[in-house]
């Protein structure tokens, strides 16, 4: 069926390949045109099918030169805002030191936290704004940032701060999410429930009446915080209105995700333990499973995420950078779909979904986001690749020629007007 033609056109590619990410695979429309008008796609399909009057009178015509064009990319799941810097540590790992080591020489997350809470609001907007600039060149376009590295309420707000700064002043679209429960912060030894009572009771009511985080994230281990404290976050942060995500199951069986369903969790991240039981669980209640291959790459994890088990039961996969500076300091999405491919054998058609309408769907904006569908926000990237398999395969490489975010066109290499 053809699409109905649109009465007016800001922006218009033609000679251009277009990889939808509709259906649940790529949905390729080759010698295709698409459409720009205001803020959204307004026509997509092959170009022959396009009047040419419309054509003459759009005010921007693009001729792609057989170039893709791809939804812009979805990062679900950073930790980009942080203070200090953790390349001493990875230095000291190279060279034999353990973990508990590290942290013994006040090293780990805690440094993390100290220089997070010491930094001023301006201090960690500027050494994010490098990170987000770095993603947006990468072809990302939404973007999630947890907070979790100040672990009070003082620095946990300052974190939202920055977040919805930098939401406010890059094109590209960022959703803030509260990681309160990320570690058990210095002064609580033995009082983890103290902690979460302050999580509950103090810092969540504050952020809901500021509305400076849509979703609310654990860390559910037993590094980190248990099944019941867990559980009890769920309950205040669904109270409240928002929405639930969780780390599962990264480095044992914890029976988070099988939790985090039951709350209909946006989705549950990490995954490598998850049990067949927890996994139905999710299915049923269409949770979106995160992979994050960088954090099983720096860590150098073995047990892969059961991917097979995710595909059996249909489970929306995404990827993403998971970019923090401890397990996963890795600034591009197109080495994540290689190592998506690489390390837990997706299908590049996997990796590309997972790269961008599967990370739509993890923070809850599969209806405006993540695909090139009439309606949606003209969020798209011009790709100088062969096939949409080169993201995947051409490591290192990022090809990337133009990116569109609401229909304005923020980077342009070589394209010519
Ligand atoms: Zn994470």
């Amino acid at each position: 069926m053809k699409s109905p033609l649109p009465d007016k056109i800001d922006t218009l590619f033609i000679n251009c390949n277009l990889a939808t990410m509709t259906g649940n695979a790529l949905s390729i429309i080759k010698k295709a045109a698409l459409a720009v008008t205001g803020k959204t796609i307004s026509w997509i399909g092959r170009e022959k099918d396009l009047p040419v009057h419309l054509k003459t009178k759009c005010q921007n015509l693009i001729d792609c030169d057989n170039s893709w064009i791809l939804p812009g990319f979805v990062d679900c799941h950073t930790h980009l805002v942080w203070g200090g810097s953790r390349s001493n540590e990875f230095e000291m790992r190279l060279k034999g030191a353990t973990y508990g080591e590290i942290s013994k020489k006040g090293g780990g997350i805690f440094s993390t936290v100290k220089a997070t809470r010491n930094a001023s609001k301006n201090e960690l907007y500027n050494q994010a704004s490098k990170r987000v600039a770095a993603l947006q060149k990468q072809g990302i376009t939404s973007l999630e940032i947890k907070s979790g590295y100040g672990l009070n309420l003082e620095t946990e707000l300052k974190l939202l701060d920055v977040i919805k700064l930098l939401d406010e002043n890059f094109p590209l679209h960022i959703e803030a999410t509260f990681l309160g429960a990320h570690a058990l912060p210095p002064g609580f030894a033995n009082n983890s429930d103290g902690y979460i009572d302050l999580v509950t009771d103090t810092m969540l009511p504050q952020i809901k009446t500021q509305g400076i985080a849509k979703a609310v994230d654990v860390f559910c281990e037993k590094i980190a915080f248990t099944l019941d404290q867990t559980k009890k976050v769920f309950e205040t942060a669904k109270n409240l209105g928002l929405n639930i995500k969780l780390h599962a199951e990264q480095l044992s069986d914890s029976k988070g995700a099988a939790l985090a369903a039951q709350f209909n969790a946006l989705s549950c991240d990490h995954l490598e333990y998850l049990s067949l039981d927890s996994a139905k669980k999710m299915a049923r209640h269409h949770v979106t499973a995160v992979l994050l291959p960088g954090a099983f790459y720096f860590l150098k994890e073995t047990q892969k995420p059961p991917v097979d088990t995710l595909r059996n039961l249909k489970i929306p996969i995404a990827v993403s950078t998971d970019l923090n500076p401890g397990s996963s300091p890795v600034h591009s999405m197109t080495l994540v779909l290689n190592m998506a491919c690489m390390l837990f054998d997706l299908t590049c058609e996997e990796a590309l979904l997972g790269a961008t309408i599967n990370g739509a769907k993890a923070l809850g904006l599969e209806q405006t986001k993540g695909s090139v569908k009439i309606g949606k926000d003209a969020d798209l990237v011009i790709w100088d690749i062969d096939t949409p398999a080169d993201l995947c395969y051409l490591a290192g490489l990022t090809p990337l020629k133009m990116v569109v975010i609401q229909g304005k066109i923020h980077h342009d290499n070589n394209l010519k007007p």
